[in-house]
């Protein structure tokens, strides 16, 4: 097992990577002197899985356990389910101090952080996620939030869990899609800026997606301790951090033009890939990096282009991309490489060159 420190001040906490975790939970919580009531938030395919492991831990620790499910999917990250678990939590007799874990990936680890964030003006919240891209991406960092209309994440809080606990034995049930979609982020990182971590991935990325248990606990491991470093010293996303949005600018727009359908993952990697044309077409970044990202990109079963769109989506791409969050002073601003490892933030992508790279517009 290995421990890693997010250094937020008062608001510090550890993250947890390794085998058999889940049994011990409740006697680590007990360590750091929480005790009461704990209600475990998770979805209705991880809930079947891990529920009543962890629910067994905690009470064997003494915890008071209530399990709170709720269905799979996306749709779930919203103000009306949250509100639902807020009664849930007060018929439970919830207090100040008692814990919210969110067991599940991303959707959970949003939705019962919004919750935790939120329920008298905010209860301790324990990260336990069980996807890759939740243990690589969104448990750590301090980001919750619900979906509202077609806005994605538009309402939330950062609030910093007070611990993080990755059970890496959780991905073996993991379907092989969503092992994808996260791995794309570690690609990402690993890109932008570790050239021999972007090595290991070229040399073990099969393995990992054999769910060699050691290969991906690095994996895991490396990838928890840069997004620490990285939140540690920018916990509210307004320097560093945004480097992080390396393949995000077109990746985001190409998933919202899906509607959703493409997963976040596999955006990023057609956004990387766009991505790292674009700076080629600048003189940044050789070709032959920009296939060694392609091939790993591959080995992750991850897709290497953007589907067909209509020339109505592709509008709609590129209109995306102007009102990215990232724009400033009006100009869009891209995370390029410079070479593996090495990424710099651009203002001097003209919108003509985006068209023009991802969909051959203005050529002749
Ligand atoms: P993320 O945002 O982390 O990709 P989601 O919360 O959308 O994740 O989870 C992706 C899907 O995988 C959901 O259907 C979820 O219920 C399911 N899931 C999450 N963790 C596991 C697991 N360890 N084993 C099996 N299915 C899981
Ligand atoms: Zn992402």
């Amino acid at each position: 097992m290995k421990k890693i420190k997010v250094e937020l001040g008062e608001n510090s906490y550890e993250i947890r990577v390794g085998s058999g975790m889940m049994e011990r939970i409740g006697l680590w919580l007990r360590e750091k002197d929480f005790s009461g009531k704990a209600v475990i938030i998770t979805d209705s395919n991880v809930g079947p899985l891990y529920a009543s492991v962890l629910e067994r831990s905690l009470a064997n620790a003494s915890f008071k356990v209530t399990v709170l499910e709720v269905p799979a999917g996306e749709e779930q990250k919203s103000l009306e389910t949250a509100g639902s678990l807020y009664n849930k939590l007060a018929a439970a007799y919830t207090e100040r101090t008692s814990l919210v874990l969110a067991l599940g990936g991303g959707v959970v680890g949003d939705l019962a952080g919004f919750v935790a964030a939120t329920y008298m003006r905010g209860v301790p919240l324990i990260q336990v996620p069980t996807t890759l891209l939740a243990m690589v991406d969104s448990s750590v960092g301090g980001k919750t939030a619900v979906d509202h209309g077609q806005l994605k994440n538009i309402i939330g809080a950062f609030y910093q869990p007070k611990f993080v606990i990755a059970d890496i034995d959780t991905l073996k049930t993991l379907p092989r899609e969503e092992l994808s979609n996260g791995m794309a982020e570690v690609i990402k990182l690993a890109a932008i800026r570790d050239r021999g971590f972007f090595e290991f991935l070229e040399k073990n990325m099969e393995q990992a997606m054999a769910l060699h248990a050691g290969t991906l606990e690095e994996i895991v491991v490396k990838n928890a301790a840069y997004k620490a470093e990285i939140v540690g010293k920018d916990e509210k996303e307004s320097g560093q951090r945004i480097i992080l949005n390396y393949g995000h600018t077109i990746g985001h727009a190409i998933e919202a033009v899906s509607n959703f359908k493409i997963k976040h993952g596999q955006a990023v990697a057609m956004g990387m890939i766009e991505e790292n044309k674009i700076a080629g077409r600048l003189g940044m970044l050789r070709e032959s990096d920009a296939e060694r990202i392609e091939e790993v990109i591959k080995i992750a079963g991850l897709p290497t282009k953007i589907p067909n769109l209509s020339t109505e989506d592709k509008e709609k791409v590129l209109e995306a991309v102007k009102h990215d969050k990232k724009v400033l002073n009006d100009r869009v601003r891209f995370i390029l490489l410079k070479a593996i490892g090495n990424a710099v933030i651009s203002d001097r992508v003209e919108p003509e060159l985006i068209g023009e790279v991802l969909f051959g517009w203005g050529k002749t």
